[in-house]
């Protein structure tokens, strides 16, 4: 199944797509997560991505484009992927649908994890990554077991630099104007579901599963 994770930042998608792979089987593959890392070894193209990121805006499309399809590619991933933050702009969505065209290949679902901005904002502000192995919290509904420790490897727990207020603002105004429209787009193509998503993780995944179940009977 190949799906695509749609939503404004903080919806939840990165722990969305980790429930989906964990009962599907399916990778999933975070843009976000892959330009944090090449920020964090300082690669060439990291070094490059850093200012859109820390400004709350986005790499540019030619670069999340050539990493997606690299990726993809190394992983042999075209049979199933969970894609988590890509497209999110209108030329990244046609150059996916390019990418599956050439294959022979098309999108099974598009998944929109519609919740409220003040909801985004308090999620975002109460964030926390651990250091060492990625995994997020949240102070208010979901937090470690012991304060500013991960539950999993005991990796220090930090805020991520655009989950500060004035990151975030721009990260919603990026949103709005650049990535909003996708769900028109994809809404054209019969693609587009739609998931309530301001209540907690577990009410939002039966949503998803719900929708799964439909899209593998289709
Ligand atoms: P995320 O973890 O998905 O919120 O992504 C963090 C940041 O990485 C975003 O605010 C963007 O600056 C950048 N980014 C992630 N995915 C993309 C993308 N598909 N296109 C452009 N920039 C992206």
């Amino acid at each position: 199944m190949r799906i695509v994770l749609l939503g404004p930042p903080g919806a939840g998608k990165g722990t969305q797509a980790k429930m989906i792979a964990r009962d599907l089987g399916i990778s999933v593959l975070s843009t976000g997560d892959i330009i944090r890392l090449a920020i964090k070894n300082q690669t060439p193209w990291g070094k490059k991505a850093e200012k859109f990121v820390e400004s709350g805006g986005l790499v540019p499309d030619e670069v999340v484009i050539g990493i997606v399809k690299e990726k993809i590619d190394q992983d042999d991933l075209w049979s199933g992927f969970i894609l988590d933050g890509f497209p999110r702009t209108i030329k990244q969505a046609e150059a996916l649908e390019a990418m599956l065209g050439e294959r022979n290949l098309s999108l099974d679902a598009v998944l929109y994890f519609a919740v409220d901005k003040e909801e985004v904002i308090k999620r975002l502000s109460s964030r926390r990554v651990c250091e060492n192995c990625q995994a997020t919290y949240n102070l208010l509904s979901n937090p470690p077991l012991q304060e500013g420790i991960c539950d999993r490897c005991g990796g220090k727990l930090v805020q991520r630099d655009d989950d500060k207020p004035e990151v975030i603002r721009q990260r919603l105004e990026t949103y709005e104007k650049e990535t909003k429209p996708l769900i028109d787009f994809y809404q054209k193509r019969n693609l587009l579901y739609v998931i309530p998503s301001n209540g907690p993780i577990e009410e939002v995944y039966n949503k998803v599963k719900e929708v799964l179940e439909e899209v593998t009977a289709r």
